[in-house]
């Protein structure tokens, strides 16, 4: 369903509770990183971005509330899940005003926080992954099949739109001809002909004739790759 481990923030100062939760999600291939103290987590926040958000209320340094309305002043998207000992209609107003997704109280079942945090970021996902392809500068629209570069609409084909999709899902691996004769056109090619090189070109020519870096590659002897500048 996801890309690769998603990364979840964990602000919890009951280490023993923080502990147990943390095993839990590294079990479901979680990768998780626990903040004891709410403004640890502002800073770790400052630095590093985060897939989801566990939340406690009652914290050290800076409480979940605020915590929660600096998470949205920075990033509006991240799912968070607010936790409480309390089961008060107030903290649950307060948690939802603050910008939080969901809210959990104390004792809970880890399996029901599984639950709401798969909810959570499938929502997310199904929009940010499902339709969006991005690479560098290149952002691609899979459901009206718009390319842009830098903003600029790149006009494509229905090949070559697949040819660069093709490409982007593999980023920064070698991909031969044949595998793109057998991914993009469905077929066993004769790789003798030209044809793929034919189109990685009209490719290039759009969408790296005029923009830098360049981002698709011959490898000689191999076939091409399609360089993410950022990794
Ligand atoms: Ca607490």
């Amino acid at each position: 369903m996801y890309p690769d481990a998603l990364n979840i923030l964990l602000v919890e100062d009951e280490k023993k509770i923080a502990d147990v939760l943390k095993k839990g999600l590294v079990e479901q291939r979680f990768s998780v990183e626990i903040a004891y103290d709410g403004l640890i987590a502002r800073r770790i926040l400052e630095n590093d971005s985060f897939d989801l958000i566990i939340l406690d209320i009652n914290l050290p340094g800076m409480n979940g509330y605020e915590l929660c309305k600096y998470i949205r002043t920075r990033n509006e998207k991240v799912p968070v899940i607010m936790l409480t000992a309390l089961n008060a209609i107030d903290d649950k107003i307060e948690g939802f005003d603050a910008g939080a997704d969901d809210y959990m109280v104390k004792p809970f079942d880890f399996k029901e926080l599984l639950v709401r945090m798969k909810a959570l970021l499938k929502r997310i996902y199904q929009v940010q992954q499902g339709n969006i392809l991005k690479v560098s500068d290149v952002v691609m629209n899979l459901e009206n099949k718009e390319v842009t570069r830098s903003g600029n609409i790149i006009p494509l084909t229905s090949k070559e739109f697949q040819l660069l999709e093709y490409f982007v899902r593999n980023k920064n691996r070698v991909v031969s001809r044949a595998d793109i004769a057998l991914n993009v056109w469905d077929i066993d090619f004769d790789t003798k002909t030209n044809v793929i090189d034919v189109y990685v070109n009209f490719l290039r020519k759009k969408l790296d004739k005029d923009f830098s870096p360049k981002l698709i590659h011959t490898q000689v002897g191999m076939g091409y790759i399609l360089k993410d500048p950022s990794n």
